[in-house]
């Protein structure tokens, strides 16, 4: 199944930052689940930290980062648009 739909969600809902601070760190995983797709973020993988507000981290896969990145602008302008 396409994550596309659980990320837009995740975005309306606010499960997800629009935004992220200026720096992202990719990493292997530790443990823990993805913010977007729910799944676990298993160790060996890369998952990306996005900071999202004072000391708070969002943790992807690197492939629901993708998604996300290129998601968030778009329901960004639609949000503006409305
Ligand atoms: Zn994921």
């Amino acid at each position: 199944m396409s994550l596309l739909p659980f990320i837009r969600l995740r975005l309306r809902e606010g499960g997800l930052p629009h935004d992220s601070g200026p720096i992202i760190l990719g990493r292997p995983g530790v443990a823990g689940v993805c913010d977007a797709c729910g799944k676990v973020l298993r160790k060996k993988r890369l998952v990306m930290d996005i900071p999202s507000g004072d000391h708070v981290f969002v943790h992807l896969h690197a492939n629901c980062y993708i998604f996300w990145k290129s998601e968030r602008h778009k329901a960004k302008s639609i949000a503006r648009s409305a």
